[in-house]
């Protein structure tokens, strides 16, 4: 049945104090949690915004893929691009695999949502096969653009605190990569799919 946005803003108003902070999460005492707990307030939860503001290439808003579609590029078919981050990662190993055609993942017919799967796969498996790295982990967001864009994230072999969904955040913490490491791996995982 689903709620409405307003039913669920009022439900998890409920658990929230006076001034509609959240309590600091379980999770702030694990240790895959990048910050210390004390140091936390959790940001006071803002009423929904609708209709939501469109994202980049929809709506009428041009597209920065599409008009750009060669930028990042390392590996390319007649239908898909892996593309590269303009400034090494913090991480290991970050690319993203897209559509050349604007579409996103509901959009996708089902050959392309087939090759789709054979690429994810490679992908991981190739990124998987690099040095250092100690698993993988494909990320689709699609809250910003509406190019569908499919990360493969590499996790450090045994930094146990990076596991799970905080690696992108580690990510942002962590200082970039020497480019010459990234754009050697960049060319070994192209050479691979
Ligand atoms: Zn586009």
């Amino acid at each position: 049945m689903g709620m409405t946005p307003e039913e669920f803003y009022a439900h998890a108003l409920t658990g929230a104090d006076a001034e509609g902070r959240l309590p600091v999460p379980d999770q702030a005492g694990w240790e895959i949690f990048p910050f210390e707990a004390g140091s936390l307030q959790v940001k006071p939860l803002e009423p929904p915004s609708l209709p939501e503001p469109p994202r980049n290439g929809e709506g009428g808003q041009p597209c920065s893929r599409c008009a750009e579609p060669e930028r990042g590029v390392v590996w390319g078919n007649d239908r898909w691009v892996l593309t590269r981050f303009a400034t090494p990662p913090g991480v290991p190993f970050i690319a993203m695999l897209m559509p050349r055609e604007h579409l996103d993942l509901g959009e996708l017919d089902e050959a392309m949502a087939a090759e789709m799967g054979v690429l994810l796969v490679r992908l991981e498996r190739a990124v998987r096969g690099l040095p250092g790295i100690g698993r993988v982990h494909i990320n689709r967001w699609g809250d910003g653009g509406a190019h569908l864009h499919l990360f493969a994230i590499g996790r450090p072999a045994g930094l146990m605190q990076l596991r799970g969904s905080n690696l992108a955040l580690w990510d942002d913490l962590l200082p970039p990569l020497p480019e010459h490491v990234y754009a050697a791996d960049l060319a070994t995982v192209a050479a691979a799919m």
